[in-house]
C-alpha cells in the first residue's frame, strides 16, 4: 500500500483495548466498508481502563458501566469482534493465526496489543493475595479483596500504585506504599508535583516508604502475612498490590520478523517496515518528528490519537502522527493533569499555590515551554494543550503571575 492510497481487503486489529476499539470505530466513521476483525483476548466487550484504579475500584457499578459501546454497536457497525487470541502472524500469506486454530486474512494488520504488568520477582510473589491491576478482572477481584482486608502494602509509587493506595485508604484500610526511588512518580513528574502528592497521601494516612525495596513476601502457608524490606524492616499485611511498571506486548511482532526495541518499531506514520502492518498505542515505539527520536507512551490520548491517525491513513488520508501528549491521574480528591512531555526540562515555574491545593508546574527547556503539570487547575491544563499543540510558549514570568490571563498568550 502506498501511504496515500486507501487499503483494500480486511483490516485485522490485534487487541481490543483503547487503541483497537478506536481504530475499528474511526475506520467505519471514515467510510471504510471492507471487513474489520477486532481480536479481543479478554472476556468482556471493549472497555475503558482508567476507572479500574479509580471510580470503578471505589464504586459498586457492574462491568457494563465501563464498556465503550454495547454489543449492538459492533453488529450495527459490522465490526467482527473475535473473542480469541492472536498467536502468530504469517506475513507471506498475510494472515493471523488464532489460539483456536482459525486464521484471519488481512489486507492490513494493526498491532494494538498494549502492555502487560511487569511481574515482581521475589520469594512468595506468586501467592493469591499478591495482586496486579491492569484488566477489569483484576479490579473486580481487588474490590472484593479490599472489602475483606485490613491492611495493604502497595509496591511501587507510580500512578496506578498511588491511585490504588488512595482508594484503599478511603475504604478504611491501613496502607503502606514502598518505593525504590527517592520520590513518588519520579519518572513521570517534577519534584514539585511529587512532593505535593506525597504530602496529600501522608495527610490521608498513607505511609510512604522511599528508597526501599521489597525483598520477600512473608506468608503463613498460602496466606500473606507481611512484606520484608531491604532495610531490614518487616511490614505486616494481608494484601499486596504491585505496580512496578509494564512491558509492551511485542512478542508476536518480533516472531514475525518485525523490528522490536522497547516497543514495536514504527515510523512517523505508525507503519512498521512491512507496508501491510501498523502498530498503535502502548505497544508502539514511534518516530516523532515533533519531539525528535522515538517515543513509547502509555496513555489513553496516545492510544486513541494513534488509532485516528492510522484510520485516516488506511482510508486514504495519510499524515504523519503529530499528537500532543496529555494525561491525567486522580488520587484521592486531587486531579493531576499533564500536557506535553515534561521530561528533560531545566526550569520549573509554579503558577498558583500548593498550599491552596491548586497549582501548576510549567516546565521549560532552554527557555521554551515543554509541558505543564496541573493539580486541580483544569484551565491551565487546557491552556497548555492548546499552546503546545500550536508549538507556542509563554514567558516564565507571565506563567507564574496569577494576574496574567493565560488566554491572551494563545493569540
Ligand atoms: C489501572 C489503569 C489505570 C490507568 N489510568 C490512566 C489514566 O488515568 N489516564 C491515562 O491516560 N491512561 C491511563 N492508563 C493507561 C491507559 O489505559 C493505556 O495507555 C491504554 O489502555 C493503552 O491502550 P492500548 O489499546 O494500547 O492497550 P490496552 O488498552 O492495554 O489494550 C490492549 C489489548 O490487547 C490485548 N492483547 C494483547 N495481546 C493480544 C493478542 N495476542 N491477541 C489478542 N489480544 C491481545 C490485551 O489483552 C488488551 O485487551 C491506565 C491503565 C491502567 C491499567
Amino acid at each position: 500500500m502506498g501511504q496515500g492510497a486507501a487499503v483494500k481487503g480486511p483490516v485485522v486489529i490485534v487487541g481490543a483495548g483503547h487503541a483497537g476499539f478506536q481504530l475499528a470505530t474511526s475506520l467505519r466513521q471514515a467510510g471504510f466498508a471492507d471487513p474489520i476483525h477486532l481480536i479481543n483476548d479478554e472476556a468482556h466487550l471493549p472497555y475503558q481502563r482508567p476507572p479500574l484504579s479509580k471510580a470503578y475500584l471505589k464504586g459498586t457499578g457492574g462491568p457494563e458501566t465501563l464498556m465503550f459501546r454495547p454489543q449492538k454497536f459492533y453488529s450495527d457497525q459490522n465490526i467482527d469482534l473475535v473473542y480469541d487470541r492472536a498467536v502468530a502472524v504469517h506475513r507471506d500469506a498475510r494472515n493471523v493465526l488464532l489460539a483456536s486454530g482459525a486464521t484471519l486474512d488481512y489486507g492490513h494488520l494493526v498491532f494494538a496489543t498494549g502492555a502487560r504488568n511487569r511481574l515482581l520477582d521475589i520469594p512468595n510473589a506468586n501467592l493469591p493475595d499478591v495482586r496486579y491491576l491492569r484488566i477489569l478482572d483484576d479490579s473486580e477481584s481487588l474490590r472484593t479483596l479490599l472489602a475483606g482486608a485490613k491492611r495493604v502494602v502497595v509496591i511501587g509509587a507510580g500512578f496506578i500504585g498511588l491511585e490504588f493506595a488512595a482508594t484503599a485508604r478511603i475504604k478504611g484500610l491501613e496502607v503502606d506504599v514502598l518505593e525504590l526511588g527517592a520520590r513518588v512518580m519520579a519518572r513521570a513528574v517534577t519534584a514539585e508535583i511529587s512532593d505535593y502528592f506525597q504530602k496529600q497521601h501522608a495527610d490521608a494516612g498513607v505511609r510512604i516508604h522511599l528508597g526501599v525495596q521489597a525483598t520477600s513476601i512473608e506468608a503463613d502457608g498460602a496466606k500473606v502475612t507481611g512484606v520484608s524490606l531491604s532495610d531490614g524492616r518487616h511490614i505486616p499485611t494481608d494484601l499486596v498490590v504491585v505496580g512496578v511498571g509494564v512491558l509492551p506486548n511485542v512478542e508476536i511482532a518480533s516472531e514475525a520478523g518485525l523490528a522490536v526495541a522497547s516497543g514495536i518499531v514504527v515510523d512517523e506514520y505508525l507503519l512498521t517496515s512491512d507496508p501491510h502492518i501498523s502498530a498503535i498505542g502502548d505497544c508502539a515505539l514511534f518516530a516523532s518528528p515533533r519531539f525528535g527520536g522515538t517515543l513509547r507512551l502509555e496513555s489513553v490520548q496516545n492510544a486513541t490519537d494513534h488509532a485516528r491517525c492510522v484510520a485516516a491513513r488506511l482510508t486514504g488520508d495519510a499524515k504523519p502522527y503529530d499528537g500532543q501528549p496529555w494525561f491525567w491521574s486522580d488520587q484521592g480528591n486531587d486531579k493531576l493533569q499533564i500536557a506535553g512531555l515534561t521530561t528533560g526540562y531545566d526550569q520549573v515555574v509554579l503558577r498558583g499555590d500548593p498550599a491552596q491545593k491548586a497549582f501548576s508546574a510549567f516546565c521549560y527547556k532552554e527557555g521554551r515551554l515543554v509541558g505543564i503539570e496541573s493539580v486541580n487547575r483544569a484551565g491551565d491544563h487546557m491552556f497548555g494543550r492548546r499552546l503546545l499543540a500550536a508549538e507556542g510558549t509563554i514567558d516564565p514570568g507571565k506563567a507564574a503571575d496569577l494576574n496574567f490571563d493565560l488566554k491572551s498568550a494563545l493569540n
